[in-house]
């Protein structure tokens, strides 16, 4: 599956899950602009790319901002010339209970993680149809396939993502452009790890936050292991490659939607 001569863009790719899929990309050939909202993690990781020999550009981007997403596209287009994946993957996550869930942190999650999608592939789509080809992956979840306590913001804005895909995918089958979403389980990444990610908040009395890591991993998951950004990776690889896969929300999550 190589992606020799493609140009891909990973908003949310200063680390994690993001960063995982940007460095498959350009192992796979692809040229990628690292796109976050903090310029030096972007930075740090195109460097990184560049570092092992491949083509990368670090970017920032606000994917709440249309004006921002609009500048990201232009200075792709202008850098390589056009965009011929996307992989929408910045998002946030926050834990409150029904009753304590206030509309501004209702509307913070749903800007990043649904409309920031929307705005993405709208612009996105927008430059891929200048070529008539495109491969668009809109990051959801598990969150987007079942909700979750404490969730229930994050699981909205998850499952948004997945009737956007499906319906985008519909819209624009017909012009070599493919929108799927790619849903991953359990990543330990810095939403579930450290003093604020999701380990240490649910965290029983007592409980260390690697304790609770495990433990999660454990009760969550069939296979019993967490999974990884380059597990992540070759989904990305494989969808960006696949001509014929479209409309699709694809769990790598270790048989939890099983
Ligand atoms: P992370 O917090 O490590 O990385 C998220 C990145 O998005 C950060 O670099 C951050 O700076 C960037 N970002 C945040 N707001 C932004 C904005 N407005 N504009 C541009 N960039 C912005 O999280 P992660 O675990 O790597 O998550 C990546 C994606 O995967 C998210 O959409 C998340 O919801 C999803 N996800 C993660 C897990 C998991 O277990 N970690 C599970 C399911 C889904």
């Amino acid at each position: 599956m190589s992606l020799e001569g493609k140009v891909a863009l990973v908003t949310g790719a200063g680390r994690g899950i993001g960063e995982g899929i940007a460095t498959a990309l350009a192992q796979a050939g692809a040229s990628v602009a690292v796109a976050d909202i903090d310029i030096a993690i972007s930075q740090q990781t195109s460097d990184r790319l560049k570092r092992s020999g491949w083509d990368s550009l670090a970017l920032q981007v606000d994917v709440t901002d249309k004006k921002s997403v609009s500048k990201m596209i232009a200075d792709v287009e202008q850098h390589y010339g056009k965009v011929d994946i996307a992989v929408n993957n910045a998002g946030i996550v926050s834990l409150y209970p029904i009753g304590d869930l206030a509309p501004e942190e209702w509307d913070k999650v749903l800007a990043v993680n649904a409309k920031g999608v929307f705005l993405c592939t709208q612009a996105e789509i927008t430059s891929m149809r200048k070529q008539g080809y495109g491969r668009i992956i809109n990051i959801s979840s598990i969150a987007g396939k079942s909700g979750f306590p404490e969730l229930s913001h994050y699981s909205a804005s998850k499952f948004a993502v997945i009737g956007f895909t499906n319906a985008v995918a519909k819209e624009v089958a017909t012009e070599g452009i493919t929108v799927n979403a790619l849903c991953p389980g359990i990543v330990g990444t810095g939403m579930w790890r450290g003093e604020t990610g999701l380990s240490a908040r649910w965290a029983l009395e007592g409980e260390t936050e690697e304790a609770s890591w495990q433990r999660h991993q454990k009760t969550f998951l069939p296979q019993g292991v967490a999974q990884t950004p380059e597990d992540m990776g070759q989904l990305a690889v494989y969808l960006a490659s696949a001509p014929h896969v479209t409309g699709q929300a694809i769990a790598v999550d270790g048989g939890f939607s099983i």
